[in-house]
């Protein structure tokens, strides 16, 4: 199972960390053992003191598939929930000022937590979802599909020129504006629309 994430896929958050608005997806992966299963705790890990939190859409792809067709794209995956791109902030501003790659900020053990999947067919228009987070009970991210840079079928199409997507992929579609740090004793809670779908304390 691969985990492939976008980076900057919302105009605005891009800005919030001044970086480019990208013309072409911008595509980093996480390792299986970055996944944490439904409402289970993520652990502060030792070699950073600014983990930020970034609430994303996730699929799951649903069939094996390779050069998929834009009209195709969308039978290429069924399920989605909520998932937590967990950075390393100040590691990753380190590598990136080296111009080295973001794995070891974004990939570590934990750093994808993700919620209770729902069927595809529970949302209506997947290019109009709304979306959010909370932290101890305040909006922390609100974000909808609509301000996609990338959508859902276009990164299937991308992926899919570059890698072989297989059944239970999951792919991180990329957050909203309003990341920002956690601290241990945090509680976050992702949203789609009112529907809770993910929780995960902070240890
Ligand atoms: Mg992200």
């Amino acid at each position: 199972m691969k985990i492939f994430c976008i980076g900057r896929n919302y105009a605005e958050h891009a800005k919030e960390l001044n970086n480019p608005v990208p013309k072409k997806p911008l595509i980093f992966s996480k390792p299986q053992t970055a996944l944490v299963r439904e409402n289970r705790p993520f652990f502060y890990p030792e070699f950073s003191n600014d983990i930020h939190h970034e609430i994303e859409l996730v699929i799951k792809i649903s069939k094996l598939g390779k050069h998929i067709a834009p009209k195709f794209a969308h039978k290429y995956y069924n399920e989605i929930t909520l998932g937590i791109d967990f950075t390393a902030r100040d590691l990753q501003n380190e590598l990136k000022a080296k111009g080295q790659p973001w794995l070891l900020a974004k990939g570590f053990d934990g750093s994808a937590p993700v919620g209770k999947w729902l069927p595809i067919e529970e949302v209506r228009d997947v290019n109009n979802i709304d979306f959010s987070m909370t932290k101890n009970g305040e909006t922390v991210q609100a974000g909808n599909t609509k301000d996609l840079l990338f959508t859902f079928d276009y990164l299937i199409t991308y992926l899919s020129q570059f890698f072989t997507l297989q059944k239970g992929d999951l792919i991180f579609t990329g957050t909203p504006e309003g990341v920002g740090p956690v601290a241990i004793g945090d509680r976050l809670e992702g949203f789609l629309g009112e529907q809770k779908l993910l929780e995960c304390d902070i240890k």
